[in-house]
C-alpha cells in the first residue's frame, strides 16, 4: 500500500463513521501567543473546546501538518539520529465535539487498525492513564474497560502523567489518554523481551503510532485545571510511523513519503543511504529538515533573526551543516529538494508546489549566505589552530567565532575535535550568558528579515504576491 493510498483509507474510514473532511490548518500560526507552530491536530479546534467558538460540525477528520521544535513539544535534538521523531509530520486525526466518547473512539480506533489495515492484533499494546494523586485525577477505569472488550488483559497498560495525560502547552484544553503502541520487533526479540517492557521506553521498533486524548479540561496560568463545557475525542495518529509499520519498514525513512527525497539527495551529493550511521544521519535530517523549511515557507514563515523566523532558519542551517560536515557538499544543495518535495505533495498540501519557485529561492539564499558565513568562519578558524596554545581553543575565542562569524559552537567543537584540539565550553557559555544578560537590557523589536505591511490578525496566509526574495506584502484572505 502506497502512503497516499493508506491516508485515503484513513479519510474514507472516518467519513464513513459520520465525520467530515476538513483540510489542515497552516502550521504557522500568527495569532496564537501561546504557540508559533502547529504542533497537533487539535490546535485549529481549541476555541470549540474552550467553547468559545461553536462547532460547525460535531465529527470531524484529517490530516494536519505539524511542527514539533518549539516550546512543549520538541523532538529536534531527536531528529535524525532515531528513525521516527519528525521536525514536521502529519498528523492523522478524528474529533469528537461533544458527542461520541470514549466507547467509540477505543472502537473505531481498534476496527480501523485492526480490520481495515490489518495489524495483527498480538503485536498491538495499549495505554490508559493511571491516574495523579496530587492533581486529584482519577485513573482511567472507564478506557481500560472499553478496552478489555478488544485486547487482553496483558497487552492493556497503565501509563503516567507524562505519557497518558496529553496537553498542548504549559496551557490550553487537556485530558488524559489512550495510547496504541506497536511492536514491531522480530519474534526471536519479542521472545527474548517482552514488549510490554518496552513501551514508551524509546525502542526504535516498539512504537507509539496513535494518541486518543480526552479533552475534559482546560490548563490555566495558574496551573490548576477547570473542567471544559463539554467533553470531547481528539485523536492523532503518526502518520509516518503508520506508514511504516503498515509497508512493514524498520524506520520512517525507508516508506515512500522519504525515499524520493533521499533518493534526490544521493543523486546531489554522490553518496549513498545506507553506507555508515554517521552519513545516514545526514540524509535523514535533510530529508526531514527540508520539509519543515518548506511547508513553514509555504505557509507564510520566512527565516529571519527572530521567533519563529528563527527557528525555521535554525532548521535550515542544521541541515546545512549535515551536508557540509557530513556529506562533503560546500554548496547549496538543500533548494534543489524543493520541487520534489511539491511534487509528491501537490495533491495533498497543494500549497508547496504552487508556490514552489519562490520557496526555492527562499530557500537558496539562505542556504549561499550561511554557506558564505562557514567559509569565512573556517579560514579564521585555521588562524585560530595556528595561535592555540595546548591545542586548546579557549571560550572567548570560540565565542568571538560564533558571536561575530556567526560561526556554529558545536561546529567549532567538531572541527576541533578532528584535528586533536579541545574548546573551552564552559568558557564559551559563560561569554554567551553575559552576552544574553546584554541584550536583555537592550531589549529592541527586531521584525527580521521580511516584514508584513498590512498583517490583519483575522486572515490566513493564501500566499506570497510576487516571486522574489525581496517580496514584502503577504496576501491574506479574510475567514
Ligand atoms: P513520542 O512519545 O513518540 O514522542 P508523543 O507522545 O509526543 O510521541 P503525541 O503528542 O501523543 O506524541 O502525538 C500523537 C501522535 O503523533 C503520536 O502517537 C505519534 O504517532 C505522532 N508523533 C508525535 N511526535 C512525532 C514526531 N516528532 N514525528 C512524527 N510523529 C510524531
Ligand atoms: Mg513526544
Ligand atoms: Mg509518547
Ligand atoms: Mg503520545
Amino acid at each position: 500500500m502506497t502512503a497516499a493510498e493508506i491516508r485515503q483509507q484513513f479519510l474514507d474510514f472516518f467519513a464513513s463513521k459520520g465525520h467530515q473532511i476538513v483540510p489542515s490548518a497552516p502550521i504557522v500560526l500568527k495569532n496564537d501567543p501561546t504557540l508559533k507552530f502547529t504542533n497537533a491536530g487539535m490546535n485549529q479546534f481549541k476555541d470549540i473546546f474552550l467553547g468559545n467558538k461553536p462547532a460547525v460540525y460535531k465529527r470531524v477528520a484529517d490530516t494536519q501538518k505539524c511542527l514539533r521544535v518549539s516550546g512543549k513539544h520538541n523532538d529536534l535534538e531527536e531528529v535524525g539520529i532515531d528513525t521516527y521523531h519528525h521536525t514536521m509530520f502529519e498528523m492523522l486525526g478524528n474529533w469528537s465535539f461533544g458527542d461520541y466518547f470514549k466507547k467509540e473512539a477505543i472502537q473505531w480506533s481498534w476496527e480501523l487498525l485492526t480490520e481495515v489495515y490489518k495489524l495483527p492484533k498480538d503485536r498491538l499494546y495499549v495505554t490508559v492513564f493511571e491516574g495523579d494523586k496530587n492533581e486529584d485525577l482519577e485513573p482511567d477505569a472507564e478506557a481500560r474497560d472499553y478496552w478489555r472488550q478488544y485486547v487482553a488483559e496483558d497487552r492493556i497498560l497503565l501509563g503516567n502523567k507524562k505519557d497518558n495525560f496529553w496537553e498542548m502547552g504549559d496551557t490550553g484544553p487537556c485530558g488524559p489518554c489512550t495510547e496504541i503502541h506497536v511492536d514491531c520487533r522480530t519474534d526471536e526479540e519479542r521472545a527474548k523481551i517482552p514488549g510490554k517492557d518496552l513501551v514508551n521506553n524509546d525502542h526504535p521498533q516498539v512504537i507509539e503510532i496513535w494518541n486518543n486524548v480526552f479533552m475534559q479540561f482546560n490548563r490555566l496560568k495558574d496551573k490548576s485545571l477547570e473542567p471544559l463545557p463539554a467533553k470531547h475525542v481528539d485523536t492523532g495518529m503518526g502518520f509516518e510511523r503508520l506508514v511504516r509499520v503498515l509497508q512493514g519498514k524498520q524506520s520512517n525513512y525507508d516508506t515512500d513519503v522519504f525515499m524520493p527525497l533521499i533518493a534526490a539527495t544521493e543523486k546531489l551529493c554522490g553518496k549513498q543511504y545506507g553506507q555508515s550511521e554517521k552519513t545516514d544521519i545526514a540524509f535523514r535530517v535533510i530529508a526531514d529538515h527540508i520539509r519543515a523549511i518548506c511547508f513553514a515557507i509555504a505557509d507564510g514563515q520566512l527565516p529571519s533573526n527572530t521567533e519563529a523566523g528563527y527557528v525555521i532558519r535554525r532548521i535550515l542551517r542544521r541541515a546545512v551543516r549535515y551536508y557540509f560536515s557530513f556529506l562533503d557538499v560546500k554548496k547549496p544543495l538543500l533548494h534543489e529538494l524543493v520541487p520534489v518535495l511539491g511534487a509528491q505533495f501537490a495533491h495533498v498540501f497543494p500549497e508547496l508546489a504552487q508556490q514552489a519557485d519562490f520557496v526555492k529561492k527562499v530557500v537558496f539564499e539562505e542556504e549561499n549566505s550561511f554557506l558564505r558565513t562557514l567559509d569565512s568562519g573556517l579560514g579564521r578558524l585555521d588562524t585560530i589552530f595556528a595561535a592555540a596554545a595546548n591545542k586548546n581553543i579557549e571560550g572567548p575565542v570560540a565565542f568571538e567565532l560564533y558571536d561575530t562569524y556567526g560561526f556554529p559552537f558545536d561546529l567549532t567543537q567538531l572541527i576541533a575535535s578532528e584535528k586533536g584540539y579541545s574548546v573551552d565550553e564552559p568558557g564559551f557559555k559563560a561569554e554567551l550568558e553575559k552576552q544574553k544578560a546584554r541584550s536583555r537590557a537592550a531589549t529592541e523589536l527586531d521584525m527580521g528579515d521580511w516584514t508584513l505591511l498590512q498583517e490583519q490578525p483575522s486572515g490566513v496566509f493564501i500566499g506570497y504576491t510576487q516571486l522574489s526574495a525581496e517580496a514584502k506584502v503577504l496576501k491574506y484572505r479574510k475567514i
